[in-house]
């Protein structure tokens, strides 16, 4: 079976250790599978992007000789791709406009007791405009198998319901283009922080929508700081010091809960070398629960 992975970093701040994770498993995995690897730069959301993250991002893993396949994809450059899905489904009636203020919505929210969009605007055919544009959800139930979390089952109906794919402003949103782009892109394998395992069921219904394949999802414990709270630039995470890349593997590669080598690898290479045909997924701690980083570091 093909395999086309992919590690898709928002550039919102510097490759840190939980983003090194991520794109490690994901390395490895395409690599251990003969698959293919490619970078995609999520850069959809200019309010919070980071001047040079890209740079910072893109310099960081060559430092860390994780190679990709092909050149990397700049979300921002594929609008035109958004724009012809949005079509899509404009033509088919999956889409409406949704003029409802986030003092409306809040308000639903606590009458309701869920916030779940009730479909307010559903069948008000209101103009476009420059408003946010939801996807008409026919039926919600998604059940996917995450090769680590095993199967799960969701109306996103219930959950959600239906789910804004063009923002205001307007500006596409994150599901559109993730789906977008790995459905164009040929992924077949998506392996990601089970931060995002909540969107996965969304965005097996937008793939269907627009006729898309679904890949195989495979979602890892997230790193989280000590105090619980998620690695990232506004918790304070420290960038990774590209001079120590092969300590930021070896922390890496103990996290995702691989076997240890015999014994000591003196460079990046030699340690890739031993990681690819060493990786094994049943290692990975099979939990959705997040790891602090400092927990995995003292248990050595
Ligand atoms: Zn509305």
């Amino acid at each position: 079976m093909p395999y086309i992975g992919r590690f898709a970093p928002s550039p919102t701040g510097h490759l840190h250790a939980g983003s090194l994770i991520t794109a490690l498993a994901t390395w490895l995995d395409a690599r251990h599978h003969n698959g293919r690897w490619l970078l995609r730069i999520e850069d959809i959301d200019p309010p919070r992007e980071v001047a040079g993250a890209s740079e910072s991002i893109i310099n960081s893993l060559r430092a860390h000789q994780l190679e990709w396949d092909d050149t990397i994809q700049f979300q921002s450059q594929r609008s035109p791709f958004y724009e012809q899905a949005l079509q899509q489904l404009r033509e088919q009636n999956k889409l409406y406009a949704c003029c409802c203020t986030r003092k409306q919505l809040r308000a639903i929210a606590e009458t309701r007791h869920t916030h779940s969009y009730p479909g307010t605007c559903r069948d008000l055919d209101l103009p476009e405009g420059d408003s946010a544009l939801r996807l008409r959800i026919d039926s919600g139930q998604v059940s996917i198998v995450d090769a680590l979390a095993g199967p799960i089952e969701e109306n996103v109906q219930h959950t959600v319901g239906d789910f804004i794919i063009r923002r205001r402003g307007p500006l596409f949103a994150y599901q559109l283009a993730v789906v977008v782009d790995d459905a164009l892109q040929g992924i077949t394998h998506v392996v990601r922080g089970a931060d995002l395992l909540d969107n996965t069921a969304r965005q097996v219904i937008l793939q269907r929508a627009l006729g898309y394949p679904t890949p195989a999802y495979l979602h890892i414990p997230l790193a989280v700081q000590a105090d619980g709270r998620k690695l990232s630039k506004q918790t304070g995470a420290k960038p990774i010091n590209n001079s120590d890349a092969l300590c930021n593997l070896q922390f890496a590669w103990k996290f995702l809960g691989q076997q240890q080598p015999d014994a000591d690898l003196g460079s990046v290479a030699e340690f890739l070398q031993f990681a690819v045909p060493n990786w094994r997924r049943d290692r990975i701690p099979a939990t959705l629960q997040p790891i602090s980083v400092a927990e995995s570091s003292s248990n050595s």
